[in-house]
């Protein structure tokens, strides 16, 4: 396999800087003056790709990466990718349009370097698909304004299958893509690599440390780490792993401060792909990971429909799982989402229809009295 570097016709530092999680001041808005810090000590690494999206930040992160970098860097020295969406607050077509213009405005960037749809998932591809969204960013990447186009993928590898299929010229891909969640049913990073390597498209990764949580993973994955190298941090090997994928661009961190950027720039400054020992401790790390015990719900969603009381069974138990691995950044926010305008597990009334339609022989009812003591 060729480098999927030069196919981009650019040499990338591999760490990139996600500007979604970026440091807030009291008053919820963005710390600019450290966002800019964070910035300057990304930038005199040698570093240069950066990461945000219309969405983010309700627009304020676009604006962040205008008064942080944009303005105070020659355009040429660093590369940005922003995001269209089409599927956030329902807009028509021609509002998802304008969001190129829209964040070009909020930028000042002039052109992106990287422009993807974001977060295509198999409930919202038919919305890309109608508002002929591929070919607005073919037409974009002809007039010159943006340089290279791709998309956000959160879907199954046989979705990313289908498109990379029909649409041969996607030139980059983003994915979902961390150690703990390579053979994770519903993530699925190792086969959506797997789909990406047939195809030969390279990719973007997000979520390398599973939105922050393999920085402090559950103990038994902590000792083995710990054990191989006392003096880095389980961050490093998170992104170490995805950098380490032949294919992969950039690996994006959500940086939110600037001790994170130091951490994270130390090892990546001058990346060393994982040697064979260290993959060996990943796996190691893998196997404690595949011991914790997880719900094995499929999401199919059959238990749902006839549940007197509406309960989300699969939504409620996927946030469990969270929980169960010790994910206490998602776990509380997930569970809030499922039970929000809807039926609490505690307010299960044991009448048996879930169990009776779970292809997977779930005993729904008491796993949701766990739910309940952990997570209410
Ligand atoms: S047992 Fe509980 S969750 Fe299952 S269908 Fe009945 S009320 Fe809904
Ligand atoms: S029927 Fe079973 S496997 Fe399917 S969503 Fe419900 S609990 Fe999960």
């Amino acid at each position: 396999m060729g480098s999927y570097g030069e196919y981009l016709g650019k040499d990338f530092g591999k760490l990139g800087f996600g500007f979604m999680r970026l440091p807030k001041l009291g008053d919820g808005k963005i710390d600019i003056e450290q966002t800019k810090l964070m910035v300057d000590t990304f930038m005199e690494a040698g570093l240069t790709y950066f990461d945000t999206a219309y969405v983010y930040d309700g627009g304020d992160s676009e604006r962040a990466l205008k008064a942080a970098l944009i303005d105070r860097y020659p355009r040429d020295s660093f590369t940005v990718a922003t995001k269209m969406n089409a599927w956030l607050g329902s807009p028509t077509e021609e509002e998802v349009k304008k969001q190129f213009e829209i964040s070009l405005e909020r930028t000042g960037a002039g052109y992106f370097d990287f422009y993807l749809l974001h977060a295509i998932q198999n409930n919202n591809i038919d919305v890309y698909e109608n508002y002929h969204l591929f070919d607005y960013v073919r037409q974009l990447k002809a007039e010159g304004k943006i340089k290279h186009w791709g998309f956000s993928f959160h879907g199954t590898p046989e979705l990313l299958d289908k498109l990379l299929t029909e649409h041969t010229d996607v030139e980059f891909i983003q994915l979902q893509i961390n150690y703990a969640d390579w053979n994770d049913e519903t993530v699925a990073s190792g086969r959506n690599v797997a789909v990406a390597t047939k195809h030969k498209v390279p990719f973007v990764i997000m979520e390398p440390v599973k939105g922050g949580n393999l920085a402090n993973p559950p103990a038994p994955v902590a000792a083995v780490l710990k054990a191989a190298n006392p003096d880095v941090s389980n961050a490093s090997w998170a992104i170490r792993f995805a950098a380490s994928l032949d294919g992969c661009i950039a690996t994006l961190s959500g940086m939110s401060n600037l001790a994170q950027v130091q951490d994270n720039v130390s090892y990546m400054k001058e990346f060393k792909p994982l040697t064979q020992e260290e993959q060996d401790v990943i796996k190691k790390a893998q196997e404690e990971l595949a011991k914790i015990e997880q719900i094995k719900c499929t999401a199919c969603h059959y238990c749902v429909a006839g549940c007197p009381v509406g309960m989300r069974i699969p939504e409620i138990f996927a946030a469990m799982n969270k929980y169960l691995m010790n994910d206490m950044m998602r776990a509380p926010r997930d569970f809030a989402k499922a039970i929000d305008g809807a039926a609490k597990p505690s307010e299960c009334l044991s009448c048996g229809q879930c169990e009776g339609a779970c292809p997977q022989s779930l005993p729904i009812i008491s796993l949701l009295a766990r739910c309940a003591d952990a997570l209410e």
